[in-house]
């Protein structure tokens, strides 16, 4: 740790320094080769409530090397490491985690920032080597390559070994040779540009080593039990790329409740309630008195044991994804889901004492009309005369992503989002709280996923001048 000397480098590291203090270490991991930067370009809260940056971490740890992790905030410039806050210019290697595409504006606040070229050719031998990885590089992996020096496509697990060899090497030169053997890597700088994808098996199960109260999860220790999702929403790229699905066997993941005990936890999964061991784990959980939370789960497996066993982990509000505004837009976006099955959780959520309930919608599908709204509009005002106390609904635009059925799409223009969500305002129920979001970073997002190459690098220092 070496202490700042001026005023804003000390707000920035005791800013890290809070962070790393609120972490209750809940497996001590060290390495001390080379010098690993793990870079995730969001916030705190965003970062630690992704098993990735926790889980990566430890895997390259767990194989010797110095790994140390990063957040981003559009304030900071020296950027100080959460382990030693140590400068991010002194690492030699970056990676970054990229979970969403618009976090690649923040990458290249990094980049420019440190006075790095954002295009990868421009840069000089002394520049630390860049490499990607994460779930977008699963859709659109040209998105970032002329940014990276290395695309890693798909699950680290798959060969950690030999990617941890690479990392260990002193010389950039037999680092870059060393990072050019492995399959699951691509580079357009080195003119690599085969590669083989490979989703991680799950065993050993991915769990994080530490807990914060800034987390989402809120001290809870997350758990990876599913990667992948089994469902096809026409929207959703994961439904799509993330394949095969894999799961997390049982007795594995009861493994780690008995090798950690008392703790609560984060169950991970594109959808908890298509965990096919699903019964067996509630019946661990519920026996040995285990709170937890899930990261997500569909209307229509929802039941009342599962409802109850959430309700005691402090949980006044739940969640449900209807994301089509009528049954006809549901349909439309291959939602597999109906009102009667949404009625039915929303109904046995009240059983069970829940009084808050949020619901995610998507519009500006072309296909909408006013009597999917009516259906709408009722649809909430029932929600409401159930008693429940707070009714949330995130609206967002539809965002076509590349590999999805919606791909060939248009985005909805500004203006007609603009009239959509005011007409949303002034129809919903009173109690009803609509939050919406921002058509700008959507447009950003439908952008972004639609680049590649040297495209991205000119739209980034694009959006930069315009900034500044
Ligand atoms: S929206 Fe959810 S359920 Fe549908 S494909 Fe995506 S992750 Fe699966």
């Amino acid at each position: 740790m070496r202490r700042p000397r001026s005023s804003e480098a000390f707000k920035e590291f005791s800013h890290v320094l809070k962070f790393r203090n609120s972490e209750k270490i809940v497996r001590k991991i060290e390495g001390n080769l080379g010098r690993v930067a793990l870079i995730f370009p969001n916030s705190y809260t965003i970062a630690s409530g992704s098993l990735a940056w926790s889980w990566v971490q430890t895997l390259l740890t767990e194989r010797g090397l110095n790994v140390q992790r990063f957040f981003y905030e559009n304030w900071f410039e020296r950027f100080y490491s959460m382990e030693d806050q140590i400068p991010l210019d002194e690492f030699p290697l970056w990676l970054f985690t990229l979970q969403f595409e618009n976090d690649l504006l923040n990458v290249a606040d990094i980049l420019v920032k440190k006075g790095i070229p954002i295009s990868s050719f421009e840069r000089q031998a002394y520049h630390p080597i860049i490499i990607f990885g994460g779930p977008v590089m699963l859709f659109n992996h040209e998105l970032v390559d002329e940014i990276a020096d290395f695309v890693f496509v798909g699950d680290l697990e798959c060969c950690v070994d030999e990617f941890s060899e690479a990392l260990r090497l002193d010389n950039k030169d037999d680092i870059i040779r060393h990072l050019l053997n492995i399959n699951q890597i691509y580079s357009r700088k080195y003119g690599k540009l085969k590669f083989t994808n490979c989703i991680g098996n799950l065993s050993p199960v991915p769990v994080a080593h530490f807990i914060t109260p800034f987390s989402p999860y809120k001290n809870k220790l997350l758990v990876e039990i599913g990667r992948g999702c089994i469902r096809r929403c026409a929207f959703c790229v994961t439904g799509y790329t993330k394949k095969p699905v894999k799961f997390a066997s049982l007795d594995e993941v009861i493994n780690v409740f008995e090798e950690r005990k008392g703790y609560e936890y984060g169950l991970i999964s594109a959808t908890i309630t298509d965990y096919p061991y699903l019964e067996g784990l509630l019946d661990y959980l519920e026996s040995q008195n285990i709170k937890f939370s899930v990261s997500s789960m569909r209307a229509d497996k929802i039941d009342k044991r599962l409802l109850m066993l959430l309700k005691n982990t402090d949980h006044h509000s739940f969640t449900i994804a209807p994301e089509g505004i009528s049954q006809k837009m549901r349909d439309v976006m291959i939602k597999d889901l109906t009102t009667e099955q949404i009625i039915k959780t929303l109904e046995l959520a009240r059983e069970v004492g829940f009084k808050h309930v949020k619901f995610y919608y998507i519009i500006g599908l072309e296909e909408e009309d006013e009597n999917d709204y009516a259906e709408f509009f009722e649809f909430l005002k029932m929600v409401v005369d159930m008693g429940y106390q707070e009714v949330v609904i995130s609206v967002n635009p539809l965002v076509p992503k590349p590999f999805t059925p919606f791909a060939d799409r248009k985005m909805v223009e500004k203006r007609e989002y603009d009239e959509k969500t005011k007409f949303i305002r002034r129809n919903v129920p009173k109690k009803v709280r609509a939050d919406f979001e921002s058509y700008k970073l959507s447009r950003i997002q439908y952008e972004l996923s639609h680049l590649k190459g040297p495209q991205t690098v000119d739209y980034l220092e694009q959006i930069i001048k315009i900034e500044k």
